[in-house]
């Protein structure tokens, strides 16, 4: 695999990143659950789709 398809890959999984805005966990988001609110696996808070995506 070349550069360029490492970085896409790096780049997809960045996109559905969230950050816990209780204790800064991140989490990958499905794409289903893009939209929708989910469950932060390390505190249980829950992270709206407007949280920080890094
Ligand atoms: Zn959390």
């Amino acid at each position: 695999m070349n550069l360029f398809g490492l970085l896409s890959i790096f780049q997809r999984v960045r996109a559905r990143a969230r950050v816990c805005p209780v204790c800064g966990h991140r989490q990958v988001v499905s794409e289903e659950r893009r939209a929708q609110a989910v469950r932060c696996d390390k505190c249980g808070a829950a992270i709206p789709p407007g949280a920080k995506q890094t």
